[in-house]
């Protein structure tokens, strides 16, 4: 079959949201033009894409790459990236055009995400282990491609999201990106039925998403947020306490009191160095403190080594997770045990989302309606 525009109802131009340098303003551009798919690659209209980072500052979010602060592994910040950048990897998207040489399986007319991971070499050690999201030589929507904030995106046919088509496709977005980090971090914690989670910053985007994901594998969670309104919220998804850390005096004690000596996982879904550096005092014996949040610089753990020791803690990290994770994460959102919070908002309002972001007055999170279905 040849590529694309034989369907006459494809554009050769499309609205973009550019960002040319780091820490420009959004642009959105009305003739940028639409990808021809080429070999082995479908062309997908996307219909709607969350906005990365909500109250929670991780790394390589929308945000940070507006703002020009996201993270290397080694905390320094990331310089490489394609300008213009086209932002988002939380797309969700329609099949509209078929390039060559792509399976049976895909048809067009279904729906796939659009997520930070782009291509992938299926060859190196982590490729083959199942975590190719740490593929040596893989692309992303970053540093080498543009992500969902357009109205149509070339995919690579063999390393696509594809996606249930009864999923809800407003809701599915925040999945991709947000939902699969907060899934990953709570298997990463091991928990059993009955233990005791706590999520440092339970409100935001990520964090009321590893809240449910805490729920659904038997969970008691504790929210950690401020205010009043994060407290109604976080318990009205499922968590049974909240701590306040406007109004705490000790959050450790806290932690410790309610959970009768410590909880057994800890995720911190936010970026502070404060939330950071007294996460792992709240574990109990034996206990995992998943990190998830990156905070701006160089930021470190406090607790002692001593600590560590004697009460056996395990430390994990964890960058999003595989595309099987991924499709397990939306699984519980279709059978509607994980249900996210999301607000659409027009396409155009990307730049009043980032500044409402920067202010930390999102709770949830934004869904942008980019294209029409
Ligand atoms: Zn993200
Ligand atoms: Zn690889």
């Amino acid at each position: 079959m040849s590529p694309s525009r034989i369907d006459a109802s494809i554009p050769n131009v499309q609205t973009a949201a550019l960002v040319t340098e780091f820490g420009g303003k959004v642009q959105f551009k009305a003739d940028y033009p639409v990808p021809i798919p080429g070999n082995n690659e479908v062309l997908a209209k996307i219909l709607y894409t969350g906005v990365c980072q909500s109250a929670d500052q991780y790394r390589l979010s929308d945000l940070d790459t507006k703002l020009g602060t996201a993270m290397n592994a080694d905390g320094t910040p990331v310089t490489k990236i394609k300008f213009p950048h086209v932002g988002g990897h939380e797309g969700i998207a329609r099949i509209v055009a078929l390039g060559p040489g792509c399976g049976d399986d895909i048809v067009i007319g279904g729906l796939v995400g659009i997520r930070f991971a782009s291509r992938i070499c299926r060859r190196c050690e982590f490729c083959l282990a199942g975590k190719e999201q740490h593929c040596i030589k893989s692309t992303n929507h970053l540093h080498h491609e543009d992500g969902s904030f357009q109205e149509y995106i070339a995919l690579d046919a063999d390393y696509l999201t594809i996606l249930p088509d009864d999923i809800d496709p407003a809701v599915a977005g925040p999945i991709l990106c947000a939902g699969l980090t907060a899934y990953k971090a709570v298997m990463n914690t091991k928990l059993k039925t009955g233990d005791w989670l706590v999520v440092v910053g339970a409100g935001g985007g990520l964090g009321h998403l590893a809240v449910q994901y805490g729920k659904a594998v038997g969970a008691q969670v504790i929210g950690i947020d401020g205010g009043t309104e994060k407290e109604d919220f976080i318990k009205s998804i499922g968590a049974q306490e909240y701590i306040d850390f406007k109004t705490s005096k000790n959050m450790v004690e806290d932690v410790v009191n309610i959970a009768n000596g410590g909880a057994q996982g800890v995720i911190v879904a936010v970026g502070s160095s404060r939330a950071f550096s007294q996460a792992a005092d709240m574990l109990r014996v034996g206990g995992t403190l998943s990190c998830v949040g990156i905070p701006a610089g160089k930021v470190f753990i406090e607790t002692p080594v001593a600590s560590i020791v004697i009460k056996g803690l395990h430390i994990t990290g964890n960058l999003v997770g595989s595309l099987k994770e991924c499709l397990e994460a939306l699984e519980l959102v279709k059978r509607g045990i994980v249900k996210p919070k999301i607000t659409v908002r027009p396409f155009k309002d990307l730049e009043n989302v980032y500044e409402e972001m920067e202010k930390g007055q999102i709770s949830g999170r934004v869904v942008l309606k980019v294209a029409n279905d």
